[in-house]
């Protein structure tokens, strides 16, 4: 898909192009007939670029210091969170995901999901729980949902395992899709910790209220939690809205992809890998 088609599905029309500095420039106009688009352009440009001017420095003191409590050590000690703690690879990982029964969500599922990516990836993605097609096909973000993710991903040079892990905050799906409970995320976590233990991203993109408050073990408002920069285990945390809510909210997507600028932004501050 090309770029400008991934931006066009999230709604944002012609080509915007990630700047070395990490601030969405407004790109080539594509042919002669989005001339007369340029002014909607600069303005959407303005607006990406007012809220990346507008986020908060990287500085400790800005950084919220949402560090969640080890859930493992939280739980007290079982077999099996020693299990997962121990799991020296994601293939590991998705094994125990598969035997899982810690919680009532492995009743109904015909797939766990453990997840799909690169092991080295810079950007781990969670969503918040497999829907139908995921169970069905055992991978995450395979729906309506995942081709609009896909799209967001391409716009930022991204691709679907090459860089990037895609996983939910509980590995099965609910029944009727209905959001997970927080007793469910708690008895998944362990899973979602040992995975970006094992990757050990540069930035952490959560995607939805059920993902972010996984994460930061606190209440969570989308609204208010775009534009901070969290921290999960010293890794940069950007929360935004999940690509199924911008399929009913198609007016948010311009929102979200500031967010995806932001990240990319703060990503860009994070040191280089070290293999
Ligand atoms: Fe286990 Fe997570 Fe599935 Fe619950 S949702 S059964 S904790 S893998």
């Amino acid at each position: 898909m090309r770029r400008a088609d991934c931006l066009a599905a999230l709604g944002l029309g012609p080509l915007w192009r990630i700047r070395q500095d990490g601030i969405a420039a407004g790109g080539a106009l594509l042919d002669g007939s989005e001339v007369s688009r340029e002014g909607e352009n600069l303005a959407q440009e303005a607006m990406v670029r007012g809220a990346l001017l507008a986020r908060p420095t990287f500085s400790d003191e800005n950084l919220s210091k949402a560090m969640p409590v080890d859930p493992v050590e939280r739980a007290g000690p079982s077999s099996s969170q020693e299990n997962v703690r121990q799991c020296e690879s994601l293939g590991e990982v998705a094994a125990l995901v598969a035997a899982c029964r810690r919680c009532v969500l492995h009743e109904q599922r015909n797939c766990a999901v453990p997840g799909v990516g690169a092991d080295s990836a810079d950007w781990v993605i969670v969503g918040e729980a497999p829907g139908a097609d995921e169970d069905a096909a055992g991978e995450p973000f395979v729906g309506q949902a995942g081709k609009l993710l896909d799209a967001m991903l391409s716009a930022l040079g991204l691709k679907r395992g090459e860089g990037v892990y895609i996983t939910n905050s509980v590995k099965c799906r609910p029944p009727n899709n209905r959001t997970p409970q927080s007793d469910e995320i708690d008895a998944c976590f362990p899973f979602l910790h040992r995975q970006i233990a094992l990757i050990k991203p540069r930035i952490i993109l959560a995607l939805g209220r059920p993902a972010a408050q996984a994460l930061l073990k606190q209440e969570v408002r989308i609204g208010a939690a775009r534009g901070k920069l969290f921290r999960f285990d010293s890794i940069p945390v950007v929360v935004t809205y999940h690509p199924a809510y911008l399929l009913r909210n198609p007016e948010d997507k311009a929102k979200a992809w500031e967010d995806l600028c932001f990240a990319h932004s703060a990503l860009l501050d994070q040191p280089a890998r070290v293999e």
